[in-house]
């Protein structure tokens, strides 16, 4: 049952309505949606709805419609974020377990590991405990495994998981093991269920060979009805007709769950095909339909594998996959949260887990919570930092100096509308580096209060820039009249206070949500290819790593040819240049100043030749970060 609670009820009155909850032996759960506090009570045989109803401080009641509560998204509209290790699953970064089927030996597993991090995975997976259908296949390493698997953690720094196919495994589990997997084969294990809901730590509870959805929710269920809210969903193919696949991956119980539960869900196409030729096209449409990430079966050897190997992708195959999710992943509004990747150098630019040190948690963005660069920040570096919301990107780029925060997040430009000309100017000053980026798709929406229908709106606020990115929208609705406002948080909060009849908003889904508006019409922007290059900016460049961009500014002399001999000297040394931009220089009429991305890193050594050349056809050349 949820039970709509008085508004002014005290945080007193409240622990009393628990502990009467509590006696007639229900589950409680706390959570809030747009604004209004409520409790979700499960249990309580042969209580009924008048029984709930006449608690002090419950104003209405709700019977939760389906046979799964704890793990129903009516429980908990918000998605669940699930921890593992240091990598969080479920949030606005997609990401990849990967990992051999089984651990045969220790260099095998250190050398799968090494490859499948240096290409992005996040988490490391491999069977100690193996359940085969024959009895005389590899049954695995048991307990020699884990502790192969352990090394792995603490050598090659990647969390790991494991199945865990009987209770009596469960010391073992909590001592070398970040997440414990239930198989497919075990999915209806109800007391190995049990023994996991009481281990606590993270499951990974893949669907049963032939199981319904519903199954599936209820034995998730048995997990969370124990305490444990840890639990990922793992999609990997069931039992069909069609023999050509080993089974058949149900892609659509991807948009299925998202709908039914709050629990992340991974796709793992390694098992549901069988077949390594088409691992990577099905992970790829597990990514596009909204998966969490994907679990894949890695092998450097896969022809002397000693379980599925014809299934188990060549470590260079999987890095291709990641390069392609990397690229998918923007489109469905979600970013590839990579380990540590020569995409991406991002291995330096994590958030010290030390909550306790001053700005180490910190990542600084301009405008309010629900805006564009707040998503980039979420994205860019999960779900475990805390975003620090800020007026201005000035003052994202004092906070960064200042220490207020590690890192800052700014739009550089975008793909539509051009340059945010202010930060490359605030990138020139001192103190700062760019240490990473991220590609954000940018989607619009007309959004407006609930009780207000389509047909009466007249107004619509939002930022200058956005109101540019959907010009044929707009001039298609003549009758909504353009209202300018500073940013789009500002938009929704006055839309959905009301402040004038027939207001909308043009938001992206968070801002819209946050606010308790709703959408009228999705995807307005003109052009669907809308994207926006955002920045990471620290006090320190990145020290050694993959880096695969270089970002300089520099001023050229004014006279005949003189930028196209700094351009020469790259164009001579093979170096592709992806981006070149022109700010006047400050109090220099008529001056100005370039802005240049290379493909390259221009710190390593042989670079060194380059830029002795480039320092001689230009004036105060600067580095502003190598990433
Ligand atoms: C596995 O992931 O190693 C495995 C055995 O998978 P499943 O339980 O899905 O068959
Ligand atoms: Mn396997």
């Amino acid at each position: 049952m949820i039970l709509i609670l008085d508004p002014a009820i005290t945080p007193e009155q409240k622990a009393l309505l628990r502990s009467a909850l509590f006696s007639q032996g229900c589950i409680v759960r706390e959570f809030a949606e747009q604004g209004q506090s409520m409790l979700g009570a499960i249990g309580g045989h042969g209580r009924d709805d008048a029984f709930f109803k006449s608690l002090p401080g419950v104003v209405k009641t709700i019977p939760i419609s389906t046979a799964f509560k704890l793990v129903s998204r009516q429980l908990h509209p918000d998605n669940s974020v699930v921890a593992v290790g240091t990598v969080t699953i479920g949030a606005e970064q997609a990401m990849a377990v990967a990992g051999p089927c089984a651990i045969e030996s220790r260099e095998q597993a250190l050398t799968i590991a090494r490859r499948v991090k240096q290409y992005g995975a996040s988490l490391f997976r491999g069977g100690a405990f193996k359940p085969r259908t024959s009895p005389y296949s590899f049954q695995g390493l048991g307990e020699e495994g884990l502790k192969i698997l352990a090394e792995v953690r603490e050598t090659v720094g990647l969390p790991v998981v494991t199945e865990m196919t009987s209770t009596i495994q469960a010391d073992m589990m909590m001592k070398y093991v970040d997440a414990v997997q239930i198989g497919a084969r075990n999915m209806q294990n109800f007391e190995l269920l049990k023994c996991v809901g009481r281990m606590g730590k993270p499951v990974v509870l893949k669907r049963g060979l032939s199981s319904t959805i519903e199954e599936w929710l209820m034995s998730a269920e048995y997990i969370l009805s124990e305490g444990n809210n840890n639990v990922i969903l793992c999609e990997r193919g069931i039992r069909t007709f069609e023999p050509y696949t080993r089974n058949t991956l149900d892609l659509s119980a991807i948009p299925v769950l998202k709908k039914l539960t709050h629990l992340p869900v991974l796709v793992d196409p390694s098992h549901a095909t069988g077949i390594r030729a088409k691992v990577s096209p099905m992970a790829r449409a597990a990514i596009a339909a909204g998966a969490d990430g994907v679990m894949v079966e890695v092998h450097h050897q896969p022809e002397k594998a000693l379980s599925d190997g014809a299934q188990s992708l060549y470590p260079k195959q999987f890095g291709q996959l990641m390069r392609d999710l990397y690229v998918i992943a923007p489109v469905v509004d979600k970013q590839i949260a990579f380990c540590s990747s020569p995409l991406r150098g991002d291995k330096h630019v994590t958030v010290s887990p030390d909550r306790n040190a001053d700005d180490a948690q910190r990542v600084a963005f301009a405008g309010g919570v629900g805006a564009f660069s707040h998503k980039a920040c979420l994205q860019y570096f999960g779900a475990a930092i805390q975003p620090l919301s800020l007026p201005s990107y000035r003052r994202v780029f004092e906070a960064v100096r200042q220490k207020e925060a590690a890192f800052g997040i700014v739009p550089l430009e975008n793909s539509l509308t051009g340059s945010i000309h202010e930060n490359y100017d605030l990138l020139i000053e001192d103190g700062v580096h760019i240490v990473g980026e991220l590609t954000l798709r940018i989607m619009y929406h007309l959004v407006c209060r609930p009780d207000t229908s389509a047909g009466d709106l007249k107004r619509v606020l939002a930022p200058p820039r956005t109101l540019r990115q959907c010009r044929v929208f707009l001039e298609a609705n003549p009758h909504l009249v353009k209202m300018p406002v500073n940013d789009t948080v500002e938009a929704v909060d006055r839309v959905s206070r009301g402040v004038e009849p027939g207001e909308a908003a043009i938001a992206n889904k968070a801002a819209a949500a946050q606010f308790g508006l709703k959408i009228v019409e999705e995807g307005v922007e003109t052009n669907p290819r809308n994207f926006t290059r955002y920045v990471v900016v620290g006090r320190a460049p990145i020290p050694d790593g993959p880096r695969r961009k270089s970002s300089l500014t520099f001023a050229t002399g004014n006279r005949p040819g003189a930028l196209l001999d700094v351009l020469r000297v790259l164009a001579d040394s093979q170096v592709n240049m992806v981006k070149l931009e022109s700010r006047p220089i400050l109090g220099k009429p008529w001056e100005y100043m370039f802005y240049v991305d290379l493909e390259a890193d221009v710190q390593r050594p042989s670079f060194k030749k380059i830029m002795r050349q480039l320092r001689d056809k230009t004036e105060q050349l600067k580095v502003l970060g190598v990433y």
